[in-house]
């Protein structure tokens, strides 16, 4: 079983396996040095004796059990304590590209290091008390963020804001069963609980337990980023809109992918949010009304959308085009049988240079408004009296979230897309680059489970019950608090959140 603690020392290539000039092996455990030893023969003046000191780097030859030269590498001793894992750890850097990596990590094994298992690095970290479960969980987030602000949200995990958050919680807990169990084993001595004070910190606990989980959404986002579809009919700039949108400082991928097939593809960082932009009927323009449209592949791309960005011609309005895609996709409505969105609803307003007369543009790219509460006739996205309304039908009014008027051409209004966007998928702090640590799923759901717990507190304080049945329900939070941090932690939740590590971490 992975959780085991074992004196096995670990070995395994701890750098992306194809690419790149360098490649590091990592050893932890016990026997790290003297494996190494038998692998490593140091040059220069090294070469008479070697006692390696730690946080040393040397140069030398790696070889196998025939002396075989394999690779020229560096080794790094770092000596327990000092360490990823707390333990000895070796290093040995040898030349990138595979083959020498490899076959210097054979020569290891056969040395007697045992291959490590994904994430079981850190796994030993946290076993010796280096990291929490939430910072480990932190650095398998680090690795595999997608943009900068996920990177920062993880890197903020990794210095211990979750942790921290939830080990200031369930100290107060802790205070709050000292105070009950006095009671329970010296009753007579004690004075009574004063119930409303007691309610009181229930409250302020379950308060920081709810400000940990809003988190939890802006978390999610970062990691698992969203799927955008967006769909109009031809020429209303859709390609136009991706392209602005990638030739910006928001392209993860400049290049846009799938040129050959029917989908353009693009990812995009929206407010630190991965963003995988789908052009649906972005490639072929052509004469066949079902084909123009692109139909299938739009109802299949909005399907499996976050968000739906249907764009119309600002210039032009609303046009019957425009209700046959709509009829296409959403059916007789958002929530009717035949609706084909699952997601949200944006919708864009696209050319608003060519809008009005020419020489009369106000620079008025980038007005967003509601949908709802508008003027009755239209949609209110007025920034003055000369920005007239959008005309919708009143279907399309219902169903679109916002609209945001863009030019394309102009590269206007993308910031306030982006915005509209984030606040659309429930997190429009992280537009303004508001982002810190917050709680995954696994943490989440033991919060939730904590939250319960000290609403059942609430209720049998409330009404009365005996104290030993507060205690229960307290023991209850403490434990699912305990589950984030890993301070009271069951050897299959270990196995769950190591096993999704990869390789070498
Ligand atoms: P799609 O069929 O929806 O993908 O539309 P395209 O992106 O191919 O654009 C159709 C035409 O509209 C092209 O000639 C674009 O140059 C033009 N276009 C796209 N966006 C804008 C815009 O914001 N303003 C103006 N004036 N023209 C635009
Ligand atoms: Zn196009």
């Amino acid at each position: 079983m992975l959780t085991t603690r074992d004196e096995d020392t670990i070995a395994s290539i701890v750098t992306g396996m194809s690419h790149g000039s360098v490649a590091i092996i990592r050893l932890s455990g016990t026997d790290a040095v003297a494996i190494a030893s038998k692998v490593f023969r140091p040059g220069g003046r090294f070469r008479f004796g070697w006692q390696p000191e730690t946080h040393r780097v040397y140069y030398g030859t790696a070889v196998d059990g025939d002396e075989r030269l394999l690779d020229e590498v560096l080794l790094l001793v770092m000596l327990s304590p000092r360490s990823y894992t707390a333990e000895d750890v070796v290093e040995l850097h040898c030349h990138g590209g595979g083959v020498c990596a490899s076959r210097v990590l054979r020569a290891v094994i056969e040395a007697g290091a045992r291959p490590a298992k994904p994430g079981e690095f850190t796994l030993r970290a946290f076993l010796n008390g280096r990291l929490d479960l939430a910072q480990a969980e932190a650095v398998s987030e680090l690795v595999s963020a997608r943009t900068a602000a996920a990177a920062d949200s993880a890197l903020a995990g990794l210095q211990g804001g979750v942790g921290a958050a939830v080990s200031e919680l369930r100290a107060r807990c802790l205070d709050v069963l000292a105070e009950l169990e006095a009671r329970l084993d010296f009753d007579e001595d004690l004075p009574p609980i004063d119930v409303p004070e007691l309610k009181r910190k229930i409250e302020r606990i379950q308060a920081g337990i709810e400000s940990a989980l809003r988190t939890a959404r802006a978390g999610s986002l970062l990691r698992s980023g969203l799927q955008v579809a967006i769909v109009g009919r031809p020429n209303v700039g859709k390609s136009s809109l991706l392209n602005a949108w990638t030739n910006s400082d928001r392209a993860i991928v400049t290049e846009i992918a799938g040129t050959t097939r029917d989908v353009l593809e693009a990812t995009l960082s929206v407010g630190g949010v991965p963003m995988t932009l789908l052009d649906t009927a972005g490639i072929r323009h052509s004469d066949d009304v079902v084909e123009k449209i692109g139909v299938e592949r739009s109802q299949a791309a909005a399907a499996a959308a976050d968000i739906v960005v249907m764009v119309v011609d600002g210039a032009v309005g609303w046009t019957d085009a425009d209700s046959d895609i709509y009829r296409a996709l959403w059916g007789d409505g958002p929530g009717s049988a035949s609706c084909k969105v699952k997601g949200l609803s944006l919708l864009v307003a696209n050319k608003d240079d060519l809008r009005g007369s020419a020489g009369a543009q106000n620079g008025a790219g980038g007005s967003v408004a509601s949908t709802s509460g508008g003027d009755g006739g239209g949609v209110a996205i007025s920034k003055g009296a000369d920005d007239p309304p959008l005309p919708l039908p009143l279907l399309a009014r219902e169903t679109f979230a916002a609209v945001v008027r863009t030019s394309a051409s102009e590269r206007r209004g993308l910031e306030t897309l982006d915005a509209a966007l984030l606040r659309l998928a429930g997190a429009p702090q992280l537009a303004s680059g508001g982002v810190s640590w917050s709680v995954n799923e696994r943490q989440a759901e033991a919060l939730v489970r904590s939250h319960e717990a000290l609403m059942r507190l609430a209720d049998s304080v409330s009404g009365a019950l005996p104290l030993d049945f507060w205690t229960i329900d307290l023991r209850a939070a403490l434990l699912a608090l305990g589950e984030v941090s890993g301070d009271e932690v069951v050897e299959e939740v270990l196995d769950t959140v190591f096993s999704r590590f990869c390789i070498g971490k």
